[in-house]
């Protein structure tokens, strides 16, 4: 066992660009066992991409990330071991819609972590009771609403077992009234300790939840601190400039 507080995510100068398109610019940032981070920051400022490279579904043009000690690019490192220790939500849900929630949350564990089917079907109900959706084992995508579908996602990250979970704006497919299930359920999932980094524009959920906030304008971390600091004394003209956006 590795004393608590040890960092999760360790990014180091990390650079990513699109052909001549220079969108990370020295990403420094670590993420300790636990803690709950937000990233915030105008649209196109690189916040996706910074997410997508923590599990290398993009991969960096220069700079180091270790996930739970693994250094991720290094080479002959097996990426698909790697994954499975590293949650990812998505804004849209990408649920299998022929199949059950329980169906949606258990293929995985089926296929990348060869679980036997019963084995698998235990770790399932357990992750839909997670989220609280335990009595929607057998709906399909369709019959659910957009929350319950985005917390079929949570619980088919959860089933892994992740390190960490990546969450890339998970509410803003939502109407309106839905949000607040999604928001509980990452909530509660503080509540146990896991490891959280989102990408939201739910500030006043930051500013509640957080941690930390982080603070990315333009492929750079402009200003990151407890979210009192942040969104309450603002160091940097920028992040007061956009967290003047919350009231
Ligand atoms: P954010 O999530 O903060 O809105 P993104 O990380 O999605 O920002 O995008 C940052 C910049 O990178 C944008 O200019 C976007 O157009 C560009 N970009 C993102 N993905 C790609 C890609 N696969 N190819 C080319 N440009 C990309
Ligand atoms: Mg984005």
């Amino acid at each position: 066992m590795a004393a608590a507080g040890r960092h999760i995510l360790d990014v180091r100068g990390l650079h990513k660009s699109f052909g001549t398109l220079a969108v990370l610019k020295g990403i420094d940032f670590r993420l300790r066992e636990r803690e709950l981070a937000f990233v915030i920051g105008p649209s196109g400022s690189g916040k996706s991409t910074f997410l997508r490279c923590c599990n290398r579904l993009e991969e960096p043009t220069s700079g180091s990330i270790h996930v739970d000690g693994t250094d991720i690019l290094a080479p002959g490192v097996d990426i698909n071991a790697v994954r499975r220790r590293i949650g990812m939500v998505f804004q849209s849900f990408n649920l299998y819609p022929h199949m059950t929630a329980l169906g949606n949350v258990t293929l995985a564990l089926r296929l990348a972590s060869r679980k036997s089917k019963a084995e698998a079907l235990e770790i399932g109900r357990a992750a839909l009771a997670r989220v609280g959706l335990a009595h929607k084992a057998q709906a399909h995508p369709g019959e659910l609403s957009g929350g319950q579908q985005q917390r079929v996602a949570i619980a088919r990250a959860l089933a892994l077992e992740p390190k960490i979970v990546l969450f890339d704006e998970p509410t803003s497919a939502l109407d309106p009234e839905l949000v607040g299930s999604v928001l509980q359920v990452m909530r509660d999932l503080r509540e146990t300790g896991m490891t959280m980094l989102v990408v939201s524009h739910e500030l006043q959920f930051a500013r509640a939840a957080a941690d930390r906030v982080v603070f990315m304008e333009d492929g750079v971390i402009v200003e990151q601190g407890p979210p009192e600091q942040v969104f309450g004394a603002p160091q940097q003209a920028r992040t007061r400039a956009f967290v003047a956006r919350i009231d």
